[in-house]
């Protein structure tokens, strides 16, 4: 969406409870941790208004899911209009990795894009910091061999809670959407 001559982005997070979604996007817009956050009622988003190439980008709506991704009950309202879905699973947890399948057949299935196969999506295999990386339960090699087989989706490492990378995910995620505008 153009408003003015700023472009408006959404982008919706996805990724199994527990996997840093929200911790994710709270460093990114206000550069903080926390351990923890209380479950509000629907979706939360947030803005962040960032530059590409000179040109005034606003992600308006990183759309976050309030701990309904437990049950799977989105919605299509949560979906519609998306410009960019970001995935994101738990290196040390292989279920986390696993389910991404799901959430990709869900994201395509309720977005309904116009063309599926050249739909933006990001992967970020989130808390990278824990012991060091010597309880990854997910290779980066197999998690870029998912990436690949999907249409070759951009994929980082990543750690909400040191600050690793996520600035760099997120400017991805946002040239990403704007190309798919
Ligand atoms: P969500 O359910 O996907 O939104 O996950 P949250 O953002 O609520 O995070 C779940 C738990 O994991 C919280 O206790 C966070 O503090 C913790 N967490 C999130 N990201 C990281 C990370 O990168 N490293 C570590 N060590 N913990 C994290
Ligand atoms: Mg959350």
């Amino acid at each position: 969406m153009l408003i003015s001559d700023r472009m408006l982005l959404k982008v919706i997070v996805l990724g199994d409870s527990g996997v840093g979604k929200t911790s994710l996007m709270n460093q990114y817009v206000y550069t903080r941790f926390n351990k923890q956050y209380k479950a509000t009622i629907g979706a939360d988003f947030v803005t962040k208004e960032l530059h590409i190439d000179d040109k005034p980008v606003t992600l308006q709506q990183i759309w976050d899911t309030a701990g309904q991704e437990r049950f799977h009950s989105l919605g299509v309202a949560f979906y519609r209009g998306a410009d960019c879905c970001v995935l994101v699973y738990d290196v040390n947890i292989q279920k986390t990795f696993e389910t991404l399948q799901t959430w990709h057949e869900e994201f395509l299935k309720q977005a309904d894009p116009s063309e599926p196969e050249r739909f933006p999506f990001v992967l970020l295999g989130n808390k990278v910091d824990i012991n060091g990386g010597t309880s990854r339960a997910v290779s980066e090699k197999t998690a870029r061999e998912w990436c690949a087989l999907k249409g070759n989706i951009p994929y980082f490492e990543t750690s909400a809670k040191e600050n690793y990378n996520v600035e760099e995910a997120f400017l991805c995620v946002a040239k990403t959407a704007l190309a798919n505008e």
